[in-house]
């Protein structure tokens, strides 16, 4: 469960200034898949953020998996964080490594051993649909390609949240409904989706929870299947 109680945050400390997130509440449950919609500066990043605990809010409380962040300790952060896969639109993979070597690098930096490494990543590149793509570097994928790259380094340590913060965002129209299709399938293996979008095509068709930030505040938390956009 991912618990969100009167978070705010402001990154300058100017009177007048907006706060980037204001008073956002929100309770995310185990599998749920969460759309995050809102304009450039709305705060979404932001929001995302709060839940890795790459910055931390100025007021609120934030509980993730049970973990009350105002809590934690420094020496658990890593844990946690290898507890939430993040992708995002510019993919962040490593040039100078293959394919098989920026998912393994996930691993190893998680302190697995090579026998894992060479039992699990074979597995993450099959679900990933990258199986015979192992030696190619990533300027011989296509944008595609190098998102599912994201995806399997980012799920290979199976954690319990995937945030995708706008995946799509990089990609022609075709790479976009196929990584949309393999975060669904993420999902559907038993792993919480948080997926930020500008594209309203893809709200429309994922049907799914959809919660839209405006100036940092929550402005609408629509149910699954309630989803209409503009037709
Ligand atoms: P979004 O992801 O919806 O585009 P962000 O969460 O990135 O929005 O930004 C929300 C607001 O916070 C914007 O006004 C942005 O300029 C500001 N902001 C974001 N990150 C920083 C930062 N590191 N320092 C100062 N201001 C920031």
């Amino acid at each position: 469960m991912i618990i969100l109680e009167g978070v705010s945050k402001r990154y300058v400390d100017i009177k007048n200034e907006a706060p980037a997130l204001d008073n956002v509440s929100l309770h995310i449950k185990p599998r749920e898949f969460v759309v995050v919609v809102g304009a450039s500066g709305a705060g979404k990043s932001t929001l995302l953020k709060m839940i890795t605990r790459e910055e931390l809010p100025n007021s609120g409380r934030i509980i993730v998996g049970g973990i009350d962040y105002s809590h934690i300790k420094r020496k658990h952060v890593p844990h946690l964080r290898r507890r939430i896969g993040v992708v995002f639109q510019d993919f962040k993979l490593l040039p100078d490594r293959t394919v098989f070597e920026n998912v393994a690098f996930a691993l190893e930096i998680a302190d697995h051993t090579h026998k894992e490494i060479m039992a699990i990543v074979p597995k993450v590149l099959e679900l990933v649909g990258l199986t015979g793509k192992e030696t190619k570097f990533p300027h011989q994928l296509s944008g595609g390609e190098k998102q599912r790259v994201a995806i399997a380094r980012s799920v290979a340590r199976q954690p319990r949240i995937l945030i995708a913060d706008e995946p799509t965002g990089n990609l022609d129209n075709k790479h976009t409904w196929d990584i949309v299709e393999l975060i669904q399938k993420i999902n559907a293996l038993g792993t919480t989706v948080i997926f930020t979008t500008h594209n309203l095509e893809i709200v429309h068709r994922l049907n799914e929870r959809t919660l839209r930030i405006e100036d940092g505040r929550l402005v609408a938390d629509i149910a699954q299947g309630k989803v209409r956009v503009g037709r």
